[in-house]
């Protein structure tokens, strides 16, 4: 279709103003393209080196991770935006921990209804279609944020937005409509190291991906059945991920809560104890978690975790 091809930096614009009044903290453009060579081969390595450990998916779709124009005929550009979620309550010190990414409602939910919106306002505006993106498709999102120039990947492995942290969900609108990308970022963390040396696991190594085998995050969510032995003298009162690589980070001093409700803890959720993740029946699970990114581990999953503190 004639008006999905090169629209106008008007066009582009709209779409930018539409993903930020939506509640999106940023919005990027990047062109729907193979990924460059050195990253493909910095992702293999990875994977033959088996740092994924249980994340088999990580694996998969090889062809597609390389290529997203393989995820919607006629792709042209790669939409990428980010969410703030950084809670303005937190738990006490004292209690059980949840990553902060868990506190509220499931960001998958939560950006997919507001990525649907702007694919809606995409195809009102211009007739082009999108295919939106949240962990749901084998989509390198950081790679692809940074290339919108929404931010840099920091050694932590997470995209860092400067000025305003890594506190952030991402997701993306693969569409159709043909606009000009936005610049790459290019900072980088400079002689900074210290996620590195924070990092309880030792998962951390300059220059290459997270060892997923040694990140505390990584196994208390994605591993089922027993944990390695070393994750019980790392674990602490860890009970669901872990944010130590985040909150270390001096880009995350001066970061602004969210304003989205969804990314909200609930009263319940704040005050939960030991004993009552120790005493969770499934039906409490399921209501307090139904709509969480916290029931990915499952009932079981939680309960051995919280067994090790
Ligand atoms: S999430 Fe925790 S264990 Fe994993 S890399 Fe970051 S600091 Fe290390
Ligand atoms: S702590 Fe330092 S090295 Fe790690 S991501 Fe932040 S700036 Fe980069």
């Amino acid at each position: 279709m004639d008006s999905c091809r090169s629209a106008s930096c008007d066009v582009r614009e709209a779409v930018r103003a539409k993903a930020l009044s939506i509640g999106f903290d940023a919005c990027g453009f990047a062109c729907a393209e193979p990924v460059e060579q050195w990253a493909v081969e910095q992702y293999d390595r990875w994977i033959a080196a088996r740092h994924n450990d249980c994340m088999e998916y990580a694996a998969r779709y090889r062809d597609v991770r390389n290529d997203p124009r393989l995820l919607l005929d006629g792709a042209k550009t790669i939409i990428c935006v980010a969410a703030n979620y950084l809670p303005a309550k937190r738990q006490p010190a004292y209690a059980p921990q949840f990553a902060l990414y868990a506190y509220g409602r499931d960001y998958h939910e939560v950006l997919k209804e507001r990525l649907l919106l702007l694919a809606s306002f995409i195809a009102k505006t211009t007739g082009c279609q999108s295919r939106p993106c949240v962990d749901t498709a084998p989509l390198r999102e950081r790679y692809w944020a940074r290339k919108a120039g929404i931010g840099f990947i920091g050694r932590n492995n997470a995209l860092i937005l400067p000025g305003r942290g890594s506190f952030f969900f991402l997701g993306e609108l693969v569409t159709t409509l043909e606009v000009k990308p936005d610049e790459p970022y290019s900072l980088t963390c400079g002689d900074c190291h210290r996620c590195e040396a924070a990092c309880p696991g030792g998962a951390l190594h300059d220059g290459t991906a997270l060892d997923a085998r040694q990140c505390l995050s990584c196994q208390l969510i994605e591993r089922r059945g027993d944990l390695p032995q070393w994750v019980a003298a790392a674990v602490g009162n860890r009970v669901y991920g872990c944010d130590t690589c985040q909150l270390v980070c001096p880009h995350n001093r001066n970061t602004m809560p969210t304003t989205i409700s969804d990314f909200a803890p609930s009263e319940e959720f704040l005050s939960l104890t030991h004993e009552d993740i120790a005493c969770m029946t499934p039906a409490k699970f399921r209501r307090l978690f139904a709509h969480s990114a916290v029931r990915r581990t499952r009932l079981d999953g939680l309960r051995r975790n919280a067994a090790l503190l």
